[in-house]
């Protein structure tokens, strides 16, 4: 292994040691392995109880119903499900997404755009932000269905998803947010909240990779078709066999994160702020995203007059993300980045970085002074 220091948490988190021991007691022959769906047999009913029990950790931390929760494969699943599903079951209309949105939502409405929909994009504010006065203008009397994410992956940027819920609310609209950053971070309450539909995964709190959840809000109730044919499993909506293992994973990650979520939010975003403090000493240095309300553990930074392909490869004693999307061709700029209007090259020359709850002080110490070190190398040779 590697000795950088990982700062990429955004990208994904390991799972905690106590929701990997919750795991393993699911899987092997002495465990709760069996198919919840197996209703004949002790062990089918433990395996089933477990889901549930994780249904139930799952509802809490968005004050939801268990019967509301979808289990799913991921976020991306589940915005698939939400955008997809609605349309079909509506038998279409039109949607307003933000241009920043995760692939995994603007994929789904460029596939919703194919089969005929019309689908509108907006554009961010300098700040990252989705604006409830631009959704407000794009609304039109065929509009089912608005998706906003509540924080954003690259910039951890918190958009106004209260705003934005009230105007959908107020016109029939159904709104619909991937909360797979935010939750367990910030508070995201559906009974005081005007969301219909939220998308959340595991493996970015600790939890597994493969395992998330689409809320569907019961009443008034929302209509969803499902995606995946099979069995007819999670009442109709998303069939297959549930992975036990993954789903006690996520229920005690979700539980976990709630547990401790302003404690460890203050502390996350000290360590953060050091990062920044240690990394503004650099001249040409700025913050995308500004100090809009950002996550905790987000800092996403533009290196004036330094080429980010260098940047990254030279910083090998931090593992972070770039402000760049390899495409089989060439180096593209962030479309998110590129979304808020951050220049081309500035957008190149941006790292994001991601502290998370293994993070320690001396991580960030060493991390401040393997940008400085670089950044001032690649400045002076360049
Ligand atoms: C990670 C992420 C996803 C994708 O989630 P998976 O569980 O990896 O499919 C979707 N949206 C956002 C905002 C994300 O950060």
């Amino acid at each position: 292994m590697s000795q950088a220091v990982y700062l990429d948490y955004a990208a994904t988190t390991p799972v905690d040691p106590a929701v990997v021991d919750v795991m393993v007691r699911h899987l092997g022959p002495e465990g709760t392995f069996a198919n919840p769906a197996s209703r004949s047999h002790l062990y089918g009913w433990l395996a089933e109880e477990a889901v549930e029990n994780a249904r139930r950790q799952v509802a809490d931390v968005l004050n939801a119903d268990p019967r509301e929760i979808v289990w799913t494969s991921g976020a991306t699943e589940a915005n698939n499900l939400a955008l997809k599903g609605v349309i079909e079951a509506r038998g279409g209309g039109h949607v307003i997404t933000g241009a920043t949105e995760h692939k995994a939502v603007l994929d789904a409405c460029k596939w919703l755009e194919q089969q005929g929909h019309a689908v509108t994009y907006l554009k961010p504010a300098a700040d990252g932000r989705i604006s409830p006065d631009s959704v407000e203008e794009a609304l039109r009397d065929d509009t089912v269905l608005v998706s906003v994410m509540h924080a954003n992956n690259e910039t951890g940027v918190i958009n106004d998803i209260e705003a934005i819920g009230g105007l959908c609310r107020e016109r029939g609209v159904l709104f619909h947010t991937d909360a797979a950053q935010s939750v367990g971070k910030l508070s995201l309450d559906v009974q005081a909240m005007p969301v219909d539909l939220v998308s959340v995964c595991a493996h970015k709190v600790y939890g597994p990779k493969g395992i998330g959840a689409l809320y569907v809000r019961r009443a008034p109730g929302v209509k969803v078709a499902a995606q995946i044919h099979g069995g007819g499993h999670e009442r109709g909506m998303r069939s297959g066999t549930l992975p036990t293992h993954q789903i006690v994973g996520m229920g005690e990650a979700f539980a976990l994160a709630a547990g401790q979520r302003e404690e460890e939010g203050a502390r996350i975003a000290a360590l953060r702020d050091r990062l920044w403090q240690g990394i503004s000493e650099l001249e040409g240095v700025s913050i995308n995203g500004g100090e809009s309300p950002r996550l905790p553990g987000h800092l996403n930074v533009a290196f004036a007059d330094v080429d980010g392909e260098m940047l990254l490869t030279a910083m090998n004693g931090v593992a972070v993300s770039s402000g760049s999307a390899c495409t089989s061709a060439s180096l593209e700029p962030s479309y998110v980045l590129k979304a808020m209007g951050v220049p081309d090259d500035l957008a190149h020359g941006s790292i994001r970085f991601s502290v998370g709850r293994f993070t320690t002080e001396a991580d960030i110490e060493s991390a401040v002074q393997n940008v400085i070190d670089v950044v001032k190398r690649l400045r002076k040779a360049g």
